[in-house]
């Protein structure tokens, strides 16, 4: 292969060149099919070469391609935040739209921050987040993701963030203790922090409802949202929700947040939100939020070249189309519940197999050494990188990851499939990862 200037992530070796896509397919440049499980990282919720979306793009492009919006908005831009205020849940009624994931998050850390100052709050700037999460890798939001192993090099740069348990029974919850005093046990860990730090410190909680990246999509235990969202409502701390990979219907619901029964002061979205076709994401948040700042410098201190970018927009817009126009929402759970199925069939007394869970097509694998103990397989075979090498020799794109929880070394294969993904392509998932599993030797 000839010399590659691309700054790849990896300098160990170039990826193949991705030539087309095709429905739940992708194809490199010498043929070779690969059925996208994860949506790359949970993106392509559509699959690809979708061709309402790309009649969206083609024709706002026809159109205008960009305008600053320091000058101007764009039809687009209006009409989806129409569409996600009226499907948002609770208060939730301005809308930023940003290039990705990690703008989001700095977006709405930045607008917390800028709330409380206009309310005469100077004093809160504390975040408190949970440990194995990620909020993206600027530094923002890489200062409050708890993911060790990203955030360690840059350690020095990273402000302060107090950093609480995830919600994680699998390995969480101890031996003998009930699912609601492992709730309460969380809770208390979270109010004694805000206590330890100071109620009027405290800017903002930020969590993902289903943590995706740095666990395999694991949701929090019933009632676990509620009770933090009374916390934060009665300490005057802003509830900030990241579902940049769990949101726009990945879950079964629009939001994840719906089946936690929680609203959000303030909620990030992208990967969904444009499933791929563009980049794009948004943060919404509350009516009140916005007036704050309406009322006080009436303006958001913050921004970027590409907010609110028209084409985005407007294939963001297509995506809802057929999301929630066409109803391919509707297919998140039933086939969630049939890949699911099959996984449990397959996995679900395989001895390396410690945990599956997740919602709608959002699932994850924990891979353990030993399912009695859950013993994590040593860190040093690398076994998540040996999956995601040895799914992709055999045509299948998984997202397995490590990561360490509470000094142990975890790892776990994360799969978040199209919404219209088959039957029959789901039975090829699981065929793909069994025999990715046997490669590697587990
Ligand atoms: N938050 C979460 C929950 C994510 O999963 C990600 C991306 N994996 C991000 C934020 C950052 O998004 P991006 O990569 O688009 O910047």
């Amino acid at each position: 292969m000839p010399m590659s200037h691309v700054f790849h992530r990896s300098s160990v070796k170039a990826p193949p060149a991705v030539s087309r896509g095709e429905g739940a397919y992708l194809y490199d440049q010498s043929g070779k099919a690969y059925l996208d499980g994860s949506g790359g990282a949970a993106v392509s919720c559509l699959g690809h070469g979708d061709a309402h979306v790309t009649e969206a793009i083609r024709a706002q492009l026809d159109q205008v391609a960009f305008a600053h919006t320091g000058f101007f908005t764009s039809p687009p831009a209006e009409a989806l935040a129409d569409r996600l205020v009226a499907l948002a849940p609770g208060d939730l009624n301005r809308v930023y739209f940003v290039s990705g994931g990690s703008e989001a998050m700095e977006a709405a850390l930045k607008l917390a921050r800028q709330y409380h100052l206009e309310r005469g709050e100077a004093g809160r700037s504390r975040i408190i987040a949970r440990r194995q999460s990620y909020h993206g890798n600027t530094l923002g939001a890489l200062a409050t993701g708890g993911n060790a192993w990203r955030r360690e090099p840059f350690a020095p740069l990273l402000m302060e963030v107090s950093h609480v348990a995830p919600c994680y029974a699998y390995r969480g919850q101890q031996e003998g203790e009930s699912e609601a005093a492992y709730c309460d046990r969380l809770i208390a860990e979270i109010e004694d922090e805000i206590e330890r730090v100071g109620p009027e410190s405290v800017m903002a909680f930020v969590a993902e409802p289903v943590v995706g990246a740095t666990l395999g999509a694991v949701p929090s235990v019933p009632g676990y949202f509620k009770r933090i969202r009374e916390i934060c409502d009665r300490h005057g701390i802003l509830m900030i929700l990241d579902e940049v990979m769990c949101g726009m219907g990945r879950t079964g619901t629009l939001f994840a947040c719906e089946q936690d029964v929680v609203a959000p002061d303030i909620l990030c979205v992208a990967k969904g939100l444009g499933a791929g076709y563009q980049p794009i994401g948004a943060m919404l948040c509350t009516e009140i939020m916005h007036e704050v700042i309406a009322q006080g410098s009436g303006f958001f201190q913050h921004g970027h070249t590409y907010v609110g970018h028209p084409v985005a927009c407007a294939a963001a817009g297509a995506v809802l189309d057929r999301v929630v126009g066409d109803d391919l929402l509707g297919r998140v759970h039933p086939m969630g519940a049939v890949l699911r199925g099959m996984l449990e069939d397959r996995f679900g007394q395989h001895p390396h197999v410690g945990d599956i869970r997740g919602r709608g097509l959002f699932l994850g694998l924990e891979l353990v050494q030993d399912r009695a103990t859950k013993a994590p397989i040593d860190p040093a075979r690398k076994i998540h990188a040996q999956v995601k090498a040895a799914a992709f020799a055999e045509g299948l794109i998984c997202y397995p990851n490590g990561g360490t929880i509470d000094g142990k070394q975890g790892a776990h294969v994360l799969l978040a499939p199209p919404f219209i993904l088959t039957e029959d392509q789901a039975a090829e998932l699981v065929d793909k990862l069994a025999r990715a599993f046997v490669a590697v030797g587990l």
